[in-house]
Order: structure tokens, then sequence, then C-alpha cells
């Protein structure tokens, strides 16, 4: 495990920010452990929006009046916001996506399809999401490249032997997550980007479940890109980042055509426009991004480095809770995790352990978690996932528990 702080947070403090915590589900008080498949958004975050729509609605960057200009420069304050939230070199490496699926399919997509040849090879490791695996196999299948499989330790570590195997002069391109979502496993990224480069691959980083815990440096990594949702660090769904770096995001075709994208249309022939707005065609999801801004105040002025002692010490309560219990098995036990606890128990199926912890108020998220060739791995159909954030806390946990006990007192004879 991590060297630990004890964290600085207000916890009563920071629950009264989310006003969704606040609600009985099924007449008992909501606990919220389902923040991997999204997290809750502070009130600062809500009112960002609501601001943006009963204040300044318009559309950006084509208009001069006021109200075009305030939105333009809130859009644009956000990309310096996240500009400097992953300590990115140039302002225009940050480029506004709907979140980490559409990231990675623009990078597979422009960069694929220009640069990618026949047998040239992709890997992936055996901890991802459908979301990094699925694109991979629709460039490969259409230009005829290999996808390769990094394979994965019983603790669900990302096996570096096998890895550093695979990698050769035919690879292009290593796509791994920073954390998985299934399993909580915080991955080696320095090491495996290193190891990439060492062989002139590009390394695309899916940080979907890392934006909210880890400290993120994409300069300090070295990674060629980092893909970011917004809904998993507090801000609003429907956007995100990718990180691409300038150089490689230069050389890249668009991704789509449209309005914005562009310097100079006619019939015969169209010039693209300058970074980032060459990968922005359309109307982008303008009040998402402006509320977005909120969302990394909010976690720079907790602090990550408290956010990731706090949920740290939760996960380490509930791994200490959960192992207690005979009939509960853990999925996922890497030594280095961000706060995701999955388990099964033995005789009673994810789905019935996840409806009779809602009729306690209690969600949690049960299923294959969109990581289906990891649970194969396990042998398993799926587990049940407890993650943690930051307004979590230990009585929520007690109350998983006990709830855990009466379910396996109750189903197990
Ligand atoms: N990768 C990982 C590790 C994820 O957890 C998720 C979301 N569950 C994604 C990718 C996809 O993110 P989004 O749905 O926000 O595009």
């Amino acid at each position: 495990m991590n060297a630990v702080l004890t964290p600085k947070i207000d916890i009563e403090k920071i629950r009264g920010e989310f006003p969704i915590l606040h609600q009985q589900i099924n007449g008992k008080p909501l606990v919220y452990f389902d923040n991997a498949a999204t997290n809750q958004k502070p009130k600062r975050v809500i009112k960002a929006l609501t601001d943006y729509y009963q204040g300044y609605n318009a559309n950006i960057h084509r208009g001069i009046h006021t109200l075009a200009e305030k939105a333009t420069s809130a859009y644009e304050d956000t990309r310096v916001a996240m500009w400097k939230f992953i300590n990115a070199q140039h302002v225009e490496e940050i480029i506004f996506t709907s979140g980490v699926t559409e990231s990675i399919n623009l990078v597979a997509s422009s960069y694929g399809r220009a640069f990618l040849k026949e047998g040239d090879e992709i890997i992936i490791s055996g901890l991802e999401h459908h979301s990094n695996i699925v694109p991979w196999q629709m460039i490969a299948e259409e230009k005829k490249a290999i996808l390769k499989v990094i394979s994965i330790t019983p603790a669900g570590e990302i096996d570096l032997d096998h890895y550093k195997k695979l990698l050769s002069d035919r690879t292009k391109i290593v796509a791994v997550n920073h954390a998985s979502n299934s399993l909580g496993t915080i991955n080696p990224v320095k090491e495996i980007i290193s190891m990439a480069h060492a062989v002139e691959a590009f390394v695309l980083i899916d940080g979907a479940q890392a934006s909210a815990h880890l400290p993120i440096d994409v300069q300090d990594l070295d990674c060629d890109f980092y893909c970011i949702s917004s809904h998993k660090m507090y801000g609003p769904t429907g956007t995100g980042i990718l990180y691409g770096k300038k150089k490689l995001l230069e050389k890249m075709p668009p991704y789509m055509g449209g309005g914005e994208m562009i310097k100079d249309v006619t019939f015969a022939k169209t010039t693209y426009n300058d970074l980032p707005y060459k990968f922005e065609a359309g109307t982008p999801n303008i009040a998402d991004v402006v509320a977005l801004k909120e969302a990394v105040l909010f976690i720079n002025e907790l602090g990550k480095e408290n956010i990731a002692a706090h949920e740290h010490n939760l996960l380490q309560y509930a791994t200490a809770k959960l192992s207690a219990l005979p009939q509960v098995k853990l999925i996922g036990t890497a030594s280095n995790k961000v706060s995701v606890q999955s388990f099964i128990i033995d005789r009673i199926h994810p789905f019935d352990i996840g409806q009779m912890l809602d009729a306690r108020g209690i969600a949690v998220r049960t299923g294959h978690h969109c990581t289906q060739p990891l649970m194969d791995s396990f042998g398993i159909e799926g587990t049940v996932r407890a993650s943690f954030a930051v307004y979590n806390t230990r009585e929520e946990i007690d109350q998983m528990i006990e709830g855990l006990k009466r379910i396996i007192g109750f189903l197990i004879k």
C-alpha cells in the first residue's frame, strides 16, 4: 500500500456540498458507493450549470456580442484549468470531447487511420474497460493490425514481464488505464510508457479512474495521450478531455468535419483550423465544459493528497471488514489501489446482493463493469463493486457490512 498522509478534510462540510447525498432511498439514508461509475456533483458545479443557462447561454467562438464573449471566455477558462490540472506543456494540447470513450475513439480513428499499417501491433492490457478495447479492435480490423493483450496476475496487476515480451519494433501503440475501474489497481504507467518509448511506440493512458484520485502530470509521465471524463471527477456528464502531445496532434487528421474545425472552406478544398479547434467540430457541450472548471477547483481546494489519503483509509477499512466475512472473496488485491473494492460471495449472484443492498439504501455496482475479458480471466461473470469518494465515511461502510451480514445470513443457511 502507498505511504499515506492523515487527511486534512472536514467531512461534514464536504458532505454539505453534495445535496444528493441527503435523501432517503427505500426508507434508509442513501449510501452512495457507485463512485467509479460516476461520482456526485458539488453545489458549485450545479450552480455553474444554472448560472450559464440563466445568465449567458450563447454559442461560442464565432459571436461578437457580449453573451457570446462571456460564454467563450468561460469555456476557454476550463481549458486553462484542465491544462494546469494535468500539467500539460501547451494549452492547445487540451481537446474537449464527450469523455474518455470519445477521446480513445478519436485517437484510434484519427491516428490509427492515418498511420497504422498491416502487421503493426497495438498492445492493451487485460485490465481494460471496453472503451479501451473495442476502438482498438475496430481500427486493427480495418488496418489489418494486430491487437496484443498483456496478462494480469492473480492479484489483478499488469504482468510487466509479459509486457516486455510483447514489445517489439512492430509495436506502434500501447493503451492502458492509469487505474482499473473494476479492481482499483493503479498501474505503473510511468514505467509502461518508458518501456514503450524504448521501441518508439506511442502510449495512450485512460485516466477515467485516476483524475479524481491521483496526481496527474503528463509531462512527467511523458505519455503521448491522456484521457479524462469530467463526470468521474465531480464534474458534469457529457464532457471530458483528450490530452495529446502537440507534435502528434498536429500530424493527426481531423476526426470529425464540420463548423469550428475549419479555417477556410470552398467546394474545392477545406483548410483545417489550428489546435485544439481542429478536433472540436460543431457546437460543443458548452455548459458542461464551463461547469467542469468548478469540479477542478473543488478538487484543487481539497488537495488531491487529502482526497487520496481519506479514500485510502476508507479502502483499508472496507477491505479489512470484508475480509473478515468468511463467505466473501475479494477480487482485485493489488498492492497499489484507488478506492475500489470488488468482491463476490459464494452461491449468491452479485445482482441479488446489489438489489438487497439497494433495499437498505446502499448503492453499489454489480456485473462485469464493462470489463468482460477481465471477468473471464477470473472465471467469473461479475462482481459486486463498492467504490468510495471523498464524501464517504466509515459509518457508511459499517452499514454495507451490516447489510452483507444480513444477506449472507438470510440466503446461506
Ligand atoms: N475507462 C475506464 C477505466 C472507465 O472506468 C470508464 C467509465 N466507466 C471509461 C473508460 C469510459 O468512460 P466514459 O463512459 O466516461 O466515456
